[in-house]
């Protein structure tokens, strides 16, 4: 699943991230207003998380924002003024959660992961969990199987393997998975996506007959349960 933060203080946006990232989380991060809207308005993500202090356009503009053009993806409002009219203010604007400053990461991790359980619950089309033949990945509880058996995975592999079973049959092109599974301002050399798919390969296919993931010379990579011609 991929989160967006936006979050100006950098030493809250590190233990975010860190933390996140550690529950297999993708997280983009931008650290003013003008940044996260593009963002949001850009990408698609599963969950926004929103501090109101930010410099340039304030959280509960980017709210009124994204609000305008995605009445669906979950916002969780960070913020160190608890005043409950500031509360009504932005649940009024459409903000799902509330979480006041200081906290601690398993508090965020908690509602996190209450926002993500509602909006799948709500998201029509969007399942939970992802089939490509007997290749299983349940979004919620990140497990993944094949033939009914576990599969463990590294957090790196897991977002790789969710991105293409999201987009199951459509090929994906190393920068697609570059600027998904990483973070956009990774700069490193685009081959990282074959080593990741190797490792891939290894788990999810090498024990079976019927290879699932497929390279698209010159192109990238795709998962499908067609059999190969
Ligand atoms: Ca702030």
């Amino acid at each position: 699943m991929r989160i967006l933060l936006i979050e100006d203080e950098e030493k809250v946006s590190r233990l975010i991230v860190r933390g996140l990232t550690a529950e297999r989380f993708a997280v983009d991060v931008a650290a003013n207003g003008s940044n996260g809207l593009e963002l949001a308005q850009t990408y698609t993500y599963d969950l926004i998380i929103l501090d109101l202090m930010l410099p340039g356009l304030s959280g509960t503009e980017v709210l009124r924002h994204v609000r305008l053009g995605d009445a669906h993806v979950p916002v969780l409002v960070l913020t160190a003024r608890d005043a409950l009219s500031d509360k009504v203010t932005h649940f009024e604007l459409g903000a799902d959660d509330y979480l006041t400053k200081p906290f601690a990461f398993a508090e965020l991790l908690v509602r996190v992961k209450a926002l993500l359980r509602r909006g799948a619950a709500q998201m029509s089309g969007r399942a939970h969990v992802l089939r490509v033949a007997d290749l299983e990945l349940d979004r919620l509880s990140q497990q993944v199987k094949r033939a009914g058996r576990k599969i463990e995975l590294t957090s790196k592999e897991y977002a790789l393997l969710e991105y293409l079973m999201s987009n199951a049959g459509r090929v994906l092109s190393r920068t697609m998975i570059i600027e998904h599974v990483w973070d956009q301002s990774f700069d490193g050399a685009t081959n990282i996506v074959d080593v990741y798919v190797r490792h891939l390969r290894a788990k999810v296919d090498e024990a079976h007959e019927r290879k699932l993931l497929r390279t698209v010379r010159g192109v990238g990579y795709a998962i499908s349960d067609e059999e190969e011609t």
